[in-house]
């Protein structure tokens, strides 16, 4: 075998494992552009990025974000950071090279099956491996050859750098363009003077394409910084969906090619930070056992995910969609954030646990009763909600019973 890994992709999700595995592994990156290279803007969480080593990206810190819509507005308070993503990558790319990883400036073809691995073809030749790691996003093509998208939803992105007076710059801010699409712009700000800013949309089912979101980028800063100067371009597409595997034998999925951006918020590249680690060390201890059998593999990617999480993601991810259409577009969203109080930071951060879920769904459903879900959205989609509804619910009543039944016993016991 010419590797023992190859690593398809060389964004966030292919260079975080590759400088995990090159530590143990003979590894070889290959992608479309040599690293650093995105299109991407980023912002974490303080805890974060200590967690993980990413301090001397840091290029701003913010006390929260904003949300606007309509009447209603939400401050997520939250101790965030922004973070230069060529930098990250640069970062990466450096351990991965000093662990003696090779990088290769080659596309990911196909592959054909031979002897205990694989036959990696490229547009610059052929390598064999054990493992592939597909990290190639969403346009894959082994997602492609055998169909393994199920369904996806997708946010259009169109953006730059942009030099303008920033007049906060300690807020991340979300703020509406007021359009028939439901457009966003989303401003990072870097100083006084710069930030990351770009205009977003969401559809249903398609990718679309991101220079369809230039215009709106321009009517965005023309509303909210006209004298804004663009220093160069940002762009790309959010993807979530699901997929019919998650891996086959010899190859599995992470990042975005994995669907692992959370449905509704679409933090990938957090997402990428928070599992790489868990799920190096899950392909380290597969390796060992010589075991790359899909069945495993897709194990190991389950154990990213929990799914009680995946689920109010996507009830999220249909709401998210259907706002579009209805006559008070994302207002009541916000106002839902806002019902989260200081808790709201949870869902933007993805760190929920079954309680916050319990919470978070019967507050949603005050806010926009079942009633009115059922005149937004089709049929399929509001079983889905409502299925969930009920299970989530159920489980809140049991759990409130048998705190009250202990009471209850306790008041008994007392009283004997
Ligand atoms: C403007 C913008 C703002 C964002 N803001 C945030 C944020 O604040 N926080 C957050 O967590 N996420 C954010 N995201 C989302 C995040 O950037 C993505 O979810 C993340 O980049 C996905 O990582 P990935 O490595 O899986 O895929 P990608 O970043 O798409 O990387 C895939 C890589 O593979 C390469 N490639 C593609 N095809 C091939 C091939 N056939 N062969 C070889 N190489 C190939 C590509 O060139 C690319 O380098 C934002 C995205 C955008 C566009």
């Amino acid at each position: 075998m010419d590797y023992d890994i190859i690593i398809a992709g060389a964004g966030p999700a292919g260079l975080s494992v590759a400088k995990e595995l090159s530590k143990d592994f003979k590894v070889l990156l290959i992608g479309r552009h040599k690293p650093p290279y995105t299109t991407c803007a980023w912002y974490s969480y303080e805890d974060r990025v200590k967690k993980y080593n990413l301090q001397k990206v840091v290029v701003n810190k913010c006390d929260g974000l904003v949300f606007i819509a309509g009447n209603a507005k939400h401050f997520m308070k939250d101790k965030c950071v922004v973070v230069d993503p060529e930098k990250v990558l640069g970062l990466w790319f450096d351990e991965f090279r000093n662990n003696k990883g090779i990088f290769k400036s080659a596309e990911l073809r196909n592959y054909s099956r031979i002897k205990d691995g694989l036959k990696i073809i490229t547009n610059h030749g052929s390598y064999t491996c054990r493992l592939l790691i597909d990290c190639t996003g969403f346009k894959s093509p082994i997602l492609k050859k055998h169909k393994l998208i199920s369904n996806y939803n997708s946010w259009i992105i169109y953006g730059s750098r942009i030099r303008t007076n920033i007049k906060d710059t300690k807020k991340i801010l979300f703020l509406p363009l007021n359009d028939e699409k439901n457009t966003y712009l989303g401003v990072y700000p870097f100083s006084k003077n710069t930030a990351d800013a770009y205009a977003f949309y969401n559809i249903q089912d398609k990718a679309g394409k991101v220079l369809d979101a230039k215009p709106l980028f321009s009517q965005c800063l023309k509303k909210y910084y006209p004298d804004a100067k663009q220093l160069k371009p940002i762009g790309g597409h959010i993807i979530s969906g699901e997929l019919k595997k998650y891996a086959l034998d010899n190859i599995v999925f992470f990042g975005e090619s994995g669907m692992m951006a959370p449905a509704g918020i679409g933090m990938g590249f957090n997402e990428a930070l928070l599992k790489h680690k868990k799920f190096s060390a899950g392909v380290k201890s597969l390796m060992k056992n010589n075991d790359f059998s899909e069945r495993s593999l897709e194990k190991l990617s389950g154990g990213l995910f929990d799914p009680a999480i995946v689920q109010l993601q996507q009830i999220i991810a249909k709401f998210t969609y259907y706002f579009i259409k209805h006559p008070r577009k994302w207002e009541d969203g916000v106002k839902w954030l806002s019902a989260l109080g200081k808790e709201s930071n949870k869902w933007m951060r993805g760190e929920i646990n079954v309680k916050w879920i319990e919470d978070a769904t019967i507050k949603i459903h005050k806010i926009i009763p079942l009633k009115e879900t059922a005149k937004m959205m089709p049929v399929k989609d509001y079983l889905f909600v409502v299925e969930h509804f009920v299970k989530f619910l159920g489980e809140a009543v049991y759990e409130e019973a048998e705190k009250a039944n202990k009471e209850y016993k306790r008041e008994l016991i007392k009283d004997n």
